[in-house]
C-alpha cells in the first residue's frame, strides 16, 4: 500500500502541538511506516516554495496546529489548504483559537503600545511600531501582518476534522492516524474525541443538588481528591468540556481548564459554563453575590482559555464589534 503524504504545519501556537506527535513514543514508528512527511517545519528544514511546488490535493493530511493571528498564518492556512485532501484542526489554537484568542479581549493596538511602548524594559520613545513594510536602502523588507482578531483555522478555510486538546493527547492522535490508514475516517466535520462532556466520564463523586457558596482559586486550596473539584468552589470546566481526554487533569486534582472544547452540541463553552457556575452558586445578599464574582479573577479569560476565537461573551462584542 502507497504511503501516506503528511504534512504538519504550526501557525499561531507554542509549538506544544507538534511536541505531542512526539508523546506518542515507540509509536511513532507506526506514523513513520504509514506516511512519509513532506512539509514539518518545525523538524525539518522545509521552505515555503515547497509546498507551493505541490500538485494541488499532493498532501493525503494536513496537521494544522496553531490560531491564526497574522496574515503569514493566513497565507500557509490557505495554502495548504489547496494542497491537502484532508485538512485537520490539530490542538486547541487551530480549533477553538486557544491561548493565543486571549488577544480577542483586548485590541491589536492595545497590545502593540504594551509590547512597544509601556513595559518596564522597553526604550521606545518615539513610538516606531513594526510595520508590515519598510522601505531600506538595500529594498523593502515586509514582515507579516498582525491582525486585530485572532481566528480558528475553519474562520478562514473549510477543515474536515478536529482533534481538540492543548495539546492534543498521543491516543487521540494515533486513533486519528489508524482510522485515517484504515480507511475507517469519521464523517466530515467530526471531531475524533469524545461526544459528551467531560462530567459524563470524570471519576470524582458528584452531589444530585451542588450548591457552592465561594469560589476558590487552585492555589488558595488542597481540594478533596475524591469529590467533584467544582463542588468545591474550584471553577471546572467539565460541565461545558468535550469528553474524551480520560479527565487527566482531574486525576491530578487539578480542575479541567477547558483545552477539549465545548461538548457536542454546546455552541459556546464560556457561557454554558457560565450558566452551570449561576444554577449552583448561592447567595443570600448583593454583597455576597458581589463577593463572588470578584472573587472570580479574570472571568473572561478563564470561561474562554481556550475557546476565544468566537467567544459569545467577548467585551469586544458587547462594544458592538462584528467577529
Ligand atoms: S465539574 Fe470537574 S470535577 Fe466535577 S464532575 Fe465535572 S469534570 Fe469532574
Ligand atoms: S481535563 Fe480539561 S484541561 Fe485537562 S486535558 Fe482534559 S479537557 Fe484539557
Amino acid at each position: 500500500m502507497a504511503k501516506l503524504k503528511l504534512g504538519m504545519y504550526w501557525a499561531a501556537t507554542c509549538g506544544g502541538c507538534d511536541v505531542s506527535v512526539l508523546d506518542t513514543h515507540e509509536r511513532l514508528l507506526k506514523i513513520v511506516e504509514a506516511a512519509d512527511i513532506y512539509f514539518w517545519p518545525i523538524a525539518m528544514d522545509f521552505k515555503y516554495k515547497d509546498v507551493e511546488a505541490m500538485e494541488d490535493g499532493f498532501l493525503d493530511v494536513c496537521l494544522f496546529n496553531g490560531a491564526i493571528r497574522n496574515s503569514e498564518n493566513e497565507h500557509l492556512a490557505k495554502l495548504l489548504r489547496k494542497k491537502s485532501k484532508v485538512m485537520v484542526a490539530y490542538g486547541a489554537c487551530a480549533a477553538f483559537g486557544g491561548i493565543p484568542a486571549l488577544a480577542n479581549f483586548t485590541t491589536r493596538e492595545k497590545i502593540l503600545e504594551k509590547a512597544y511602548k509601556t513595559t518596564v524594559s522597553t526604550d521606545n520613545p518615539q513610538g516606531v511600531y513594526p510595520q508590515p513594510s519598510t522601505k531600506m536602502p538595500e529594498g523593502e523588507i515586509t514582515i507579516p501582518e498582525f491582525y486585530n482578531h485572532v481566528y480558528k483555522l475553519s474562520d478562514i478555510v473549510p477543515v474536515e476534522y478536529t482533534i481538540p486538546g492543548c495539546p492534543p493527547p498521543a491516543d487521540l492522535l494515533m486513533t486519528a492516524v489508524e482510522a485515517i490508514v484504515t480507511g475507517k475516517l469519521p464523517p466530515a466535520g467530526s471531531t475524533i474525541a469524545g461526544e459528551k462532556t467531560l462530567c459524563d466520564e470524570c471519576p470524582l463523586e458528584k452531589s444530585e443538588k451542588p450548591v457552592i457558596n465561594d469560589i476558590k482559586r487552585p492555589f488558595q486550596v488542597i481540594p478533596d481528591g475524591k469529590k467533584c473539584l467544582l463542588e468545591q468552589g474550584l471553577i471546572c470546566m467539565g460541565p461545558a468540556t468535550r469528553s474524551g481526554c480520560g479527565a487527566a487533569c482531574i486525576k491530578v486534582n487539578m480542575p479541567c481548564r477547558g483545552c477539549f472544547g465545548p461538548a457536542k452540541d454546546i455552541k459556546d463553552q464560556g457561557a454554558k459554563m457560565l450558566s452551570a457556575l449561576a444554577s449552583i452558586v448561592k447567595f443570600d445578599d448583593e454583597q455576597k453575590a458581589d463577593q463572588i464574582i470578584n472573587s472570580m479573577v479574570d472571568a473572561t479569560g478563564t470561561l474562554y482559555r481556550f475557546g476565544g476565537a468566537n467567544a459569545i461573551l467577548s467585551p469586544r462584542r458587547t462594544e458592538g464589534e462584528k467577529p
